[in-house]
């Protein structure tokens, strides 16, 4: 992995990897439509080249839109609960990467 050195004054610090912890937080606010759009672009940048957190994001979405269903539909709460244990899974990837 090669990192661009964008020169810069303060542009955020080293993320090497640590960042991804934050972007998670960000991006379940991102799915709620609650951020800033500058923070909106950081997280839409980094999905794109972090596979890991992209992953989440679309199992979040998922999880969104089983409860949202189940809300109207009263899915099998096992449902949910797989989603979950995926999303967990995930997670600890991402944890260890
Ligand atoms: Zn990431």
């Amino acid at each position: 992995m090669s990192s661009q050195t964008v020169p810069g004054p303060s542009a955020g610090g080293a993320e090497d990897g640590d960042g991804c912890a934050e972007y998670l937080e960000r991006i379940v606010y991102f799915l709620d439509n609650e951020l800033d759009q500058a923070d909106v672009q950081q997280v839409q940048l980094h999905l794109d080249e972090c596979a890991p957190c992209l992953r989440k994001y679309d199992l979040e979405r998922t999880v969104k839109a089983v409860v949202a269903r189940s809300c109207s539909e009263a899915a099998p709460s096992g449902l949910a609960e797989r989603v979950r244990m995926q999303i967990r899974t995930v997670q600890v990837q991402i944890t260890d990467g």
